[in-house]
């Protein structure tokens, strides 16, 4: 019998970008210079693969500081940690690493430039995603606002209206956020924004890239974990731009292949914090099963790489 044919759009840029290369850098470095246990305060990314793969190396995942040994060092995970966090490790002289991406600090000192400037400040995100903690930890409690859909920003209602900010979470839709600050902005016209976009160049990317290639998929595959918000918003950019169903998978593994039932043309795409072994494991398996052919579907480079912490290189 002929074997279904299957028409797979990989689409490029997928998968990891500059800040998780560089948080999962930090901790095998740390192994490197300390040895085990390495203790990491939070999934260093959110990718189950990745958490297994570095605690055989010798890493020990815990949510709060106060689960770690003052005796031994800690990495911060890339999304970033309220101030506190690090103010307590200082105060246990505890040895820490900060893995947070670059371009989540970016967003901490905006939020704190605003601060200084007396504005009242909007931040458009998810609730309890760590970024968002990590991001109002910056300021005292009270100084930052969450804003997470149009109805919030429809019904907030500010202190003083013609001293208004906002900054946001880095891995939103491109698309809601441009909604919700729209709405921000005819409400409060003189809103300061930011210098430069807030959701960073992977985030955009790949979401652009599931635009381009989702119309005419029957499904459209995201590799990610649950926990991952840049991978959750690939889901609903596929649905959006035209994908006929579209899920996110952990890997191959949690694939239901009764999903394939009718299936032509696959979109398949992997979130910031996803390995590519998982992606080709994924190709591999259709493989094993359907007639496949891949296309390539790339809508831009990326070169961006981010140096890692002093903390690494000094005599600690
Ligand atoms: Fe940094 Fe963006 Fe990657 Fe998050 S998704 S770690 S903000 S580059």
């Amino acid at each position: 019998m002929d074997r279904q044919k299957l028409q797979i759009r990989l689409a490029a840029p997928r998968g990891f970008c500059a800040g998780v290369d560089r948080a999962i850098q930090i901790v095998e470095e740390a192994l490197g210079k300390w040895g085990a246990p390495v203790y990491v305060r939070h999934e260093i990314v959110h990718n189950q693969h990745v958490v297994s793969r570095l605690e055989s190396l010798g890493a020990v995942f815990v949510e709060e500081l106060d689960e770690c040994p003052p005796d031994r060092p800690v990495v911060f995970s890339a999304h970033g940690v309220p101030k506190a966090v690090p103010a307590e490790a200082e105060r246990r002289n505890m040895v820490y690493v900060d893995a947070t991406c670059p371009l989540v600090s970016k967003v901490h000192v905006e939020a704190e430039r605003h601060h200084r400037a007396g504005k009242e400040i909007v931040l458009i995100g998810h609730a309890g995603h760590p970024e968002v903690i990590g991001t109002m930890g910056q300021l005292p409690d009270g100084a930052i606002a969450l804003i997470e859909t149009e109805d919030d920003a429809r019904a907030f209602e500010p202190r003083d209206a013609a001293n208004v900010a906002f900054v946001t979470q880095t891995t939103l839709s491109v698309d809601d956020t441009a909604d919700i600050v729209s709405i921000l902005q005819d409400r409060f016209p003189g809103i300061a924004t930011p210098h430069k976009e807030d959701i960073c160049y992977a985030t955009t990317n790949r979401q652009e890239a599931v635009k381009a290639m989702a119309d005419g998929c029957d499904l459209f595959l995201v590799i990610g974990a649950e926990t991952s918000s840049n991978s959750k918003r690939l889901v609903e950019v596929a649905l959006r731009a035209g994908a006929k169903d579209s899920r996110l998978v952990a890997s191959a593994a949690n694939v239901e292949w009764d999903w394939f039932e009718g299936v032509g043309t696959l979109g398949l795409t992997a979130g910031a914090s996803a390995p590519e072994d998982l992606v080709q494991g994924l190709i591999a398996a259709c493989r094993a099963r359907f007639d496949i052919e891949v296309e390539h579907v790339t809508t831009a480079k990326e070169t961006v790489t981010f140096k890692l912490p002093r903390v690494l290189a000094a005599e600690v």
